[in-house]
Parts: structure tokens; C-alpha cells; sequence
């Protein structure tokens, strides 16, 4: 199978003769090009010793590594609902075990995915269960690999369904979301790199770029706090595993709002 997988972001490209010198996604700052330059790898590749793991994080909740770990190492979550499963965010693979395991679950009605470097091989997912991919419209430009469907939405708020809705916070990139959902043992937020939890799971933080320690400036954080306005929260998910907040995730929030912007005092 033609190499159209970026090895350093997971970015699938669409025309193997027509791949560029540099993978966009990784020659922006909020990235890097791997050590080695740029190289690719295929999806035939990465199956001969990878898969998804699957964790369940709730009785509706899953996440969704590769393993051995690939490109960035984000994971993805499978988010079951009555009217319909949701996958936020998307991985730089995909494989029938993976696609029998969500089938099982009742399949997906859509994909959300918070930022460009978790595009990764939307394509190929959005195929697999033929379902729309929600995309903000401010982040239209990182799309490599288009597809007919994407659906790009604009402004503050994307409603979903059973009360699920997509909040465009910017901040990491303009068009960064979180996920909101509600849960009846307590409202819950999925946040890609939009709002980032850090190591010791008190606090949370707001980067340009996080492998190149690029902060933000001072109006993205009023934007991201005035996104958020209203919403309540108990827990909060990261795209890392260490990233989950179990308990006090609007407090944690609000206080790393705060101390954020006493910098600019
Ligand atoms: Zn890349
Ligand atoms: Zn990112």
C-alpha cells in the first residue's frame, strides 16, 4: 500500500505522487518535523505489529490507544448514547478488529475531533461507518486529505444530540474545540489539546504549541474562559492517558484560568 502516512503526526495524505516536501501539519510551530526528516509510513505497515486498545473508562465511555504507541500518541474516545455513539477525536489507524469491536456497540452516527493534529486518517474512519466528521470551519485550511464528508460548522457552539454539544474554545488552533457532555453521574468535558491537563491532574493549561512550550497570549484566554461560560463539569479527559480529572474539573478550570492570566497583571 502506497507510504501516505506522516510517521511524525499521523497526517494522512491523499496522492502518494503528489506527497509534499514537508508535511504541513508538522512544518507549523505547534509541531515539528521528526529527527530523521520527513518520512512515511502506510497503513499495511502499521498493521503487521499495531493495534487499538480499547479501555473502558465508564459504562459509556471508552478510550482508544495504538499500540505499540504511533506519531503524536493521542487517544481517541468512543462516547456510547442513546440516539447515536460519537467518536471525538481520531487516530493515524484503523483496523478490522478495531472496526468489529465499535460495530459491536451499535457503529458511530459521527466523528468530532478537536484540532488539525488529530485529523490523522479521518478519511478512512468516516468511511468505514460512513458517518459525517464535524470539523470547525476555522481549521479548514489543515485538512490534507478532504473528503465530502466533512462537515464544517462555524461560531461558538455545535449542538449534537442527547444534549452532546462541540464548543469552539480556540486558543491551541482557531478552530480547537472540547466536547461537552452531560451524564448523570456528572457532566463531563473531552478536550484534545484545547484545554490540556497537566501531570499532577490539579491544574490545566492553554498552549499555541506544546512541544515547543509557545504560550498563548492574553485575549485566547479570555476566549476560552467566555466559551466555556455556563457550562457545568465534574470531570475533564485529555488526549494523553495520564490525563484524566476525576472530581472538581470546573474548579480546576477556573482557578487555571485565573492564575494563567494574573501573568499578564
Ligand atoms: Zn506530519
Ligand atoms: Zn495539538
Amino acid at each position: 500500500m502506497a507510504q501516505t502516512i506522516c510517521r511524525t503526526c499521523g497526517t494522512q495524505y491523499p496522492d502518494p505522487a503528489r506527497l509534499p516536501d514537508l508535511c504541513p501539519i508538522c512544518a507549523d510551530d505547534r509541531q515539528y518535523v521528526g529527527d530523521d526528516g520527513q518520512t512515511w509510513t502506510s497503513l499495511d505497515e502499521l498493521a503487521k505489529d499495531r493495534t487499538i486498545r480499547f479501555s473502558r473508562l465508564t459504562d459509556r465511555l471508552y478510550d482508544l490507544r495504538i499500540t505499540p504507541a504511533f506519531a503524536i500518541g493521542q487517544r481517541a474516545f468512543l462516547i456510547r448514547s442513546e440516539g447515536g455513539n460519537i467518536l471525538w477525536d481520531c487516530l493515524p489507524f484503523l483496523d478490522p478488529p478495531t472496526t468489529a469491536f465499535i460495530r459491536s456497540l451499535g457503529g458511530l452516527k459521527a466523528i468530532a475531533i478537536s484540532h488539525p493534529h488529530y485529523f490523522s486518517l479521518m478519511a478512512e474512519w468516516t468511511e468505514t461507518f460512513d458517518c459525517p466528521v464535524y470539523i470547525h470551519e476555522n481549521d479548514r485550511q489543515w485538512v490534507m486529505n478532504p473528503t465530502d464528508r466533512v462537515e464544517y460548522w462555524s461560531g461558538p457552539r455545535q449542538p449534537l444530540w442527547d444534549g452532546i454539544i462541540v464548543v469552539n474554545t480556540g486558543g491551541h488552533f482557531p478552530g480547537s474545540c472540547v466536547l461537552h457532555l452531560p451524564d448523570e453521574t456528572g457532566h463531563f468535558l473531552l478536550t484534545g489539546d484545547s484545554i490540556y491537563v497537566t501531570r499532577d491532574r490539579k491544574s490545566v493549561t492553554f498552549m499555541y504549541s506544546y512541544p515547543n512550550l509557545i504560550p498563548l497570549p492574553k485575549r485566547e484566554i479570555e476566549q476560552i474562559r467566555d466559551r466555556l461560560d455556563g457550562f457545568s463539569f465534574d470531570r475533564i479527559y485529555g488526549a494523553f492517558e495520564d490525563q484524566n480529572i476525576e472530581a472538581d474539573g470546573r474548579a480546576i478550570f477556573d482557578q487555571s484560568i485565573r492564575r494563567y492570566l494574573q501573568i499578564f497583571e
